[in-house]
């Protein structure tokens, strides 16, 4: 392998999604040397292999500014989020390493010293003071020891998977927008709610019994809707044969969706699949046990802690119903069959420190959380504000050369922090 790439680092960030994104800008900023290794081809996680977007949820970070305007703001250009996010990282002096999954950690005892990863030239190895896990699963915690969950209380059940899509065609005066639940209640029409419409479509078999609410997203392009709203339930994301079935199940279903849109929808007849994702979009899988873990009544009430790093976070607790189509109704007791509204809550710094394992910080969507709490901070803008705390204390750990759980996180606030 060319040696413009070297084997020893400050910080190496595992995973270039939203989080490992945040954790490179953070930890290169501060000064670290810093490596972010992804297994794809591309940066950006689930928003470019999944075309997931726009980014949402409130949180006031200084790195998701500084990212959001770079890249033109939440709504995402799908071709050029990749290159926008590189040159961002490359700008601050990280370094970029594509197709190059992480295979295994490197133990001394309980700390984490160092990665292989798997390339075609064979296996490669790099070590570093501090590690971030941004893998969105957490698998190199997971191959590193740390304790997890999964699923719901009650019975496991995760969230379900979906096939996020485009779509080209539409006439731009008639483009329809419908972002929740909420929303699809509201629309009309002819005559009719859009809930109806879809609701009447599941009862004739036109679409499948999953689908209960069909998101159209606004695009960059006036004549396209992005499309949320096939959902495949019952899958393990980290299975492959799980994952196979909501590959293709997933697929089938956005072909029926298109039809019915073009069918039901008025300025939607000449509507086309424009874009199918590389990967099946999955929203839940391990949420490791770490030194504090954040709850669903944090969310709810609102809570601050005295060593937050991330602050003003803001999405509601949206539970893509595990068993069923749409939201799901009984875990969100308040408003029954909607998500329920969060208080703006702060994320402790506790919740990204692993439990057993040193020299390893998590982040994104893997962070110690219960299943309602994660529903909400899984959302791309506060899974970047997780990355860039952890990105910002690693720094800090490997500058000083102290364990993770000695940063003075009060000595960080304020840069994580917008001005
Ligand atoms: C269908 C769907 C719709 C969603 N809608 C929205 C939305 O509209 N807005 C929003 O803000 N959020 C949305 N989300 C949530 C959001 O996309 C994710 O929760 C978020 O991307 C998590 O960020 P992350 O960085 O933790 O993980 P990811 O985005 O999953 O990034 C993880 C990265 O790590 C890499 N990786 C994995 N394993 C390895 C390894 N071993 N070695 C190296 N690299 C590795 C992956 O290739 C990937 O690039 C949606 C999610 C889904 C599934």
């Amino acid at each position: 392998m060319s040696d413009s790439f070297a084997k020893q680092y400050d910080v190496i960030v595992c995973g270039g999604g939203p989080a490992g994104v945040g954790a490179a800008y953070s930890a290169a900023s501060a000064g670290a040397r810093t490596l972010l290794l992804e297994a794809g081809g591309r940066l950006g996680g689930m928003a470019v292999q999944a075309m997931v977007g726009p980014f949402m949820g409130g949180v006031q970070s200084r790195v998701v500014d500084t990212v959001m305007a770079a890249i033109g703001g939440r709504t995402i250009d799908f071709c050029q989020l990749d290159l926008q996010l590189y040159d961002l990282l490359t700008g601050v002096g990280a370094q970029v390493l594509l197709h190059a999954p992480v295979v295994a950690p490197v133990m001394e005892g309980r700390r984490l010293c160092g990665v292989d990863i798997m390339t075609k030239m064979g296996k490669r190895r790099f070590t570093a003071a501090l590690f971030v896990d941004a893998t969105g699963d957490g698998n190199l915690a997971y191959m590193a020891g740390v304790p997890f969950e999964m699923g719901r209380s009650s019975d496991g059940l995760m969230q379900p998977a979906s096939i996020m899509f485009t779509i080209r065609g539409i006439d731009p005066q008639r483009r329809f927008l419908c972002g929740s639940e909420e929303e699809a209640r509201r629309r009309m029409v002819n005559g009719r709610s859009w809930e109806e419409w879809v609701t009447d479509a599941q009862r004739k078999g036109e679409l499948p019994a999953t689908v209960g609410v069909v998101r159209l997203y606004a695009t960059r392009y006036a004549d396209e809707n992005g499309v949320n709203a096939t959902q495949i339930n019952g899958v393990n994301g980290l299975d492959p044969v799980d994952l196979t079935r909501a590959e293709v199940e997933g697929r089938r279903q956005a072909v029926q969706i298109v039809a019915f849109l073009r069918r039901s929808l008025p300025g939607y007849e000449n509507a086309a699949l424009a874009m199918m994702p590389a990967l099946v979009g999955i929203r839940e899988t391990r949420r490791f046990r770490g030194m504090a873990r954040l709850e669903k009544e944090d969310c709810l009430r609102g809570a601050g802690f005295a060593d937050a790093v991330v602050f003003a976070a803001s999405f509601a607790i949206d539970i893509h119903n595990p068993a069923g189509s749409g939201q799901a109704a009984g875990l969100n007791e308040f408003v029954q069959g909607e998500a329920e509204r969060c208080k703006p809550y702060e994320i402790p710094y506790g919740c990204l420190v692993p439990e057993g394992v040193e020299g390893l910080l998590l982040a994104g969507r893997c962070i110690s959380a219960s299943h309602e709490a994660h529903a909400s901070l899984r959302v791309m803008c506060i899974s970047m504000a997780i990355g860039a705390a952890a990105g910002a204390a690693a720094a800090w750990a490997a500058k000083h050369g102290v364990s993770t759980r000695d940063v003075p996180v009060a000595e960080l606030q304020p840069q994580l922090r917008p001005q």
